[in-house]
């Protein structure tokens, strides 16, 4: 699932191609939406915020998307074939580009005065103008009874962690993703680790928490359940936690990352 790095950067790449220039074309193919037309508007911006994505376009309107699982935004040269079949949700184009939102989760429009109905429950992100760590740990923080590893995902809390961020980061704080958040007694630091993280890897194609980006040696412990820890050599265990199917994975080290469950 696209995290926050990732949507940052299909912001700057819609943002690219969008910004500035006049919609020749505004295709929805989503039921609600069939009618819109954008055509004749000037995009004012494209912003994420967490894992939202905002294109502001003349007359106080504002396209909101969100890649969910598997959606992208394909960018190409205005007039070329967009993918076929009914993948394609939205077609953005100008006379020199034509953007693609293929299999995106989530399409509005609405008045930007309105933004705050889709992404005004959204806690502080780390890769927006306004973060906040002190905001960002009064956030995490409260529920003292919930894992660390649910309160870091819910995005109410911090918005554009996603599984990946989420388990580097508690690697690296040396905190067991099972830890009630009560009894942590730096979050605002796992906070401002999070942002570190996602801003380290905002403008990098080939995302590494580690500073090596070879295959392999790029994660501290995502992906790597059953492989030795970099750090200490013991096993990377993998687990499950939190209500959301494709949400649930969390992988650790038991060694450096004490206090969850043993078994
Ligand atoms: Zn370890």
């Amino acid at each position: 699932m696209p995290e926050g790095d990732v949507v940052y950067r299909t912001a700057r790449r819609l943002g690219r191609a969008l910004d500035g220039r006049v919609l020749v074309r505004s295709d929805f193919r989503v039921p609600r939406y069939a009618t819109a037309d954008l055509t004749g508007r000037r995009v004012l911006e494209t912003v994420s915020r967490g894992k939202h994505l905002l294109t502001r376009v003349e007359g106080d309107l504002t396209v909101h998307t969100h890649l969910r699982m598997e959606g992208s935004w394909q960018i190409s040269p205005a007039g070329r074939r967009v993918p076929p079949g009914d993948v394609v949700r939205l077609v953005l184009a100008n006379t020199e580009w034509q953007a693609a939102g293929v299999r995106l989760g989530m399409v509005d429009l609405v008045a930007t005065a309105e933004e705050h109905r889709l992404v005004g429950h959204l806690g502080p992100d780390p890769l927006g103008p306004d973060w906040d760590v002190a905001e960002a740990a009064r956030r995490l923080a409260r529920d003292p009874r919930a894992t660390i590893g649910e309160a870091l995902l819910d995005q109410r809390n911090l918005a554009g962690v996603g599984t990946v961020y989420r388990a580097e980061t508690l690697f690296l704080a040396g905190v067991s993703p099972w830890r009630p958040v009560g009894e942590i007694e730096d979050v605002e630091g796992i906070a401002a680790l999070a942002r570190r993280l996602l801003h380290a890897n905002r403008d990098r194609a080939t995302r590494a928490t580690t500073g090596d980006p070879r295959p392999g040696r790029d994660m501290w412990v995502y992906g790597r359940a059953g492989r030795s820890c970099l750090r200490c050599g013991h096993r990377i265990s993998r687990g499950e936690m939190g209500a959301q199917p494709q949400e649930r994975l969390i992988f650790w080290c038991r060694h450096c990352q004490p206090g969850g469950p043993t078994g």
